[in-house]
């Protein structure tokens, strides 16, 4: 079967290191095998809350993000919620193929409730996957580069496309889930590293920030560094990232750090990152507000046009 490639992420602050581990380097590689859409999910951005007046120059920061990764738009389609109204349109029927409880049950809905900041819990929340199903169904993706945290959603969008082929006809393909390098990098603080938890290291962050978050990360008091993800989960963690970085074992880090103590192993990860993020730093600087525009332009007209299509298929499907 020919693969498409669909992903995306929210514009609600810059991509991190748990984000280039999890899905952007499966990515940079995918595109050059299958055709591939990358979703700016600006509409879920009110999933869990109030929608920041800064959302234009999230969307462009994301944008940009994704160039300096290497996400290369003449291969890829990058693309927005907001600009495909086709594709929201899904929603619909697909809402009336799961059930309320079904959706209640979704552990990555209640994960992202127990961390939201808004007062109440709001509908969007609870059909967060059956949107999600829209994302990947409306180009008939079928393989999915995502971190963990993922895994509960697309369950749901394989739920939606079986139950729509059974009811309707075949239109479908099953989507499937593809983890990166590391499926959940955690954060400076041991919690999954996310945009919105103030426990991440971006990918557009300066030498100097970099090190300064590192530098705050909590390690312990034990002199001699070993890799023990159980016991000493903090050390094991900015072990894990080094090695991520380096492309090297976690474990072999640690032994040539030795008794060096959490002094050396900081300076050990700090220049890791700062070196593995060198190269994105530089193509992001090379880039500007007008490029990103354009390419979000042209990507949006491409989007469009696929979901159109799939649209037209469902009403057909449907005998509407
Ligand atoms: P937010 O805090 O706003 O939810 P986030 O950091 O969780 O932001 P998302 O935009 O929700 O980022 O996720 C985008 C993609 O990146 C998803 O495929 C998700 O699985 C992946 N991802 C996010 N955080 C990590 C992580 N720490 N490790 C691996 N993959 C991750
Ligand atoms: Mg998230």
């Amino acid at each position: 079967m020919n693969d498409v490639v669909l992903t995306g992420d929210r514009p609600t602050g810059p991509l991190h290191l748990g984000h280039y581990f999890g899905s952007l380097a499966n990515r940079v590689l995918l595109q050059d095998l299958h055709p591939m859409y990358v979703l700016i999910a600006d509409y879920q951005v009110i999933t869990d809350r109030d929608l920041p007046g800064e959302i234009r120059r999230h969307t462009t920061e994301l944008l940009l993000d994704y160039l300096a990764v290497g996400i290369d738009p003449a291969k890829a389609t990058i693309f927005q919620h907001s600009a495909i109204p086709e594709l929201n349109q899904l929603l619909l029927p697909f809402l009336s193929l799961v059930s309320v409880s079904e959706l209640g049950r979704n552990p990555t809905v209640k994960d992202e409730i127990a961390h939201s900041t808004q007062s109440a819990v709001s509908g969007l929340m609870f059909t967060y996957p059956v949107h999600q199903a829209a994302d990947i169904l409306f180009c008939k993706g079928t393989l999915v580069p995502v971190g963990r945290d993922q895994l509960p959603h697309l369950e749901v969008a394989r739920l939606v496309a079986r139950r729509f082929n059974e009811r309707y006809g075949q239109v479908f393909p099953l989507p499937e889930a593809m983890m990166g390098a590391q499926p959940l990098l955690k954060g400076l603080d041991g919690g999954k590293m996310s945009k919105s938890r103030g426990n991440a290291i971006a990918l557009s962050a300066t030498e100097d920030e970099t090190a300064a978050l590192i530098r705050k990360a909590r390690t312990d008091a034990e002199r001699l560094i070993t890799f023990e993800e159980e016991r000493r989960p903090e050390v094991a963690n900015l072990l894990t990232l080094a090695g991520l970085c380096l492309g090297r074992a976690p474990v072999e880090l640690a032994e040539e750090i030795g008794d060096g103590g959490a002094v050396t192993l900081k300076r050990v990860v700090t220049e890791a990152v700062n070196e593995f993020l060198r190269p994105i730093r530089k193509r992001r600087a090379e880039l500007t507000e007008g490029d990103a525009r354009r390419i979000l332009a042209e990507g949006n007209e491409r989007a469009r046009e696929r979901a159109v299509r799939t649209l037209e298929e469902v009403r057909v499907a449907m005998g509407f």
